[in-house]
């Protein structure tokens, strides 16, 4: 097993997951399996209860585990699935720890960071890559050298670094290079945090500096002096138009070369599959103007995968995307506001949490139905729309969720069985679950495909006792799963699909997900 090991320095932002992911596509590209790790250095055991607002999106792997978001992104650019594993938090390590030495598997030894802890983080880097059949092993350490948190990880990877074959380790610093106002290139910052990293026992065996301009030789030079480690193995990572960008630049500053001398591999392969893909997006065209309704919209990395899988769709249909987040809350304070949807191509409701905007989101969504806009609702975006329609279509005015308020209506509850659990946190559905589509539907038709396997991360569930009536008048539930309704669809809308799932953590810049495609086809038609 082979380990690339990515950490950073400086500050955080500089799009290390990216940087990181985009190591692995090159990897790939030369013909290997690569996987990838995550570590989280804060406390938590996982992302599941962290706000978007402070952290962005929470990721769901398809085993139901919630992770940081970083875990889409090297779903994205390895074209792989991951699972729990491979979000190592410190919440994790120090429970499995503490579990240990509660079941006295210690033999009664002072439970220490070094050996216990850092025997606990190998073990665990050590099982995931091996149970995941890859060659290659990314694992990108978060936060910034220096960090009381990462610490204990640092030293863990140190101690891989010894105990594995020399060539079987490499270690990848990004840091930052910025400009002073005279638009020189400074290396100090890099040169600090290599100074840091050393200190503790690592040396990096290549150096990915972040800049908005490529980074020159003269600078590479500096770090090479400095830093101790040929010019060649300083990389520049300037910005890019995209991060499906990044992959080539590092490729063309002879990333991919170095690295796999380093591990002592030699290049299987050329795939072109993922430069094929950058062309398709560099020859895009037309555009499209979507709104997208919701409630974090002020951090766009609360929806990261939706905006991914609407950027997947454009670039298979041709077109660039303009998605514009805006706050349900604002139709709330304003009601006529809606209206100003009639200039946008079509409309996206998210999932979400609680009841603050839904009334909004439910006024988005009848514009949507009314106004035959291309409507896709995602999660609460489909338990929306089933409030909306039993509102204004059935007539049951007090129509909601029982999440969202108590009602003689609620069309959108908890199934019989999940009533009266009173740990919320178990009760949340996560994860893949399949659902089977009705034939000839338009599910069916996107899907290509009469059963599918989604992702899911919700608790509430429409409520069987209205599917009927619903159906009739024109609802049309076309996935299923037993008794829970996973699609529904109204026919003869130009285009009106939600999902109680979550298409958007299963989309590939290569491989669109169905409904984001037929999305943007119906929004893209307009034009021609
Ligand atoms: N809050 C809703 C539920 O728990 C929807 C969840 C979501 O959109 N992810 O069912």
């Amino acid at each position: 097993m082979k380990y690339v090991i990515v950490t950073g320095g400086v500050m955080s932002g500089l799009g290390k997951g990216i940087t990181a992911a985009s190591m692995g596509r090159i990897l790939k590209n030369k013909g290997y399996d690569v996987t990838a790790i995550k570590i989280d250095p804060y406390i938590n055991i996982d992302a599941g209860t962290m706000s978007p607002f402070q952290h962005g999106e929470v990721f769901v792997l398809k085993d139901g585990g919630e992770a940081d978001l970083d875990l889409g992104n090297y779903e994205r650019f390895l074209d792989i699935e991951l699972t729990r594993e491979h979000n190592i938090t410190t919440g994790k390590v120090y429970q499995a720890v503490i579990n240990k030495e509660r079941r006295g598997d210690y033999l009664g030894k002072t439970v220490q960071i070094i050996p216990h802890v850092t025997n606990e983080i190998k073990e665990r880097l050590r099982n995931v890559a091996k149970n995941s059949g890859a060659q290659i092993c990314l694992v990108e350490v978060g936060g910034t050298v220096g960090d009381i948190e990462s610490m204990p990880f640092l030293e863990a990877v140190r101690q891989l670094h010894n105990e594995e074959d020399m060539e079987d380790v490499v270690f990848i610093h990004v840091t930052l290079v910025p400009m002073d106002p005279q638009g020189e290139q400074k290396t100090k910052p890099t040169q600090h945090s290599v100074k840091e990293l050393r200190q503790l026992g690592l040396h990096p065996d290549m150096i990915v500096t972040r800049c908005k301009m490529p980074v020159l030789p003269g600078t590479k030079e500096k770090i090479s002096l400095f830093c101790d480690v040929p010019a060649k193995a300083v990389i520049s990572a300037h910005d890019a138009e995209d991060i499906y960008m990044v992959p080539q630049r590092l490729e063309i500053e002879g990333a991919a070369e170095y690295l796999l001398s380093k591990l002592n591999l030699k290049s299987r392969d050329d795939l072109k599959e993922w430069d094929r893909m950058v062309e398709k997006m560099r020859s895009i065209s037309g555009s499209v103007d979507v709104a997208v309704v919701g409630k974090y919209t002020d951090l766009e990395d609360s929806y990261l995968s939706i905006r991914e899988s609407l950027k997947h769709a454009g670039i298979e249909v041709g077109c660039k995307i303009n998605a514009y987040w805006l706050d349900a809350e604002d139709y709330e304070k304003e009601p006529e506001s809606i209206n100003q949807l009639s200039k946008y191509d079509g409309i996206l409701v998210p999932g979400g949490f609680g009841v603050r905007g839904t009334e909004g989101k439910i006024f988005a969504v009848k514009y949507a139905r009314e106004n035959n806009k291309p409507y896709l609702g995602l999660c609460l975006g489909m338990q929306t729309a089933v409030i909306e329609f039993a509102r204004n279509v059935l007539g049951y005015e007090n129509a909601n969720s029982s999440e969202l308020a108590s009602t003689e209506h609620p069309v959108i509850d908890l199934l019989p069985e999940q009533e009266g659990v009173v740990d919320m946190g178990a009760t949340m559905r996560l994860g893949d679950y399949f659902a089977e589509l009705t034939p000839g539907s338009l599910a069916n038709r996107l899907y290509g495909s009469d059963a599918i396997i989604e992702r899911h991360r919700h608790r509430y569930e429409v409520n069987p006792k209205y599917i009927d009536e619903m159906e009739k008048a024109g609802l049309k539930f076309t996935g299923r799963n037993k008794n829970r309704m996973e699609i529904a669809e109204i026919p003869g809308h130009k285009f009106f699909f939600a999902s109680q799932f979550h298409p958007e953590f299963k989309s590939r810049p290569n491989r669109p997900s169905p409904p984001f495609l037929g999305f943007v086809r119906a929004m893209f038609e307009k034009t021609d």
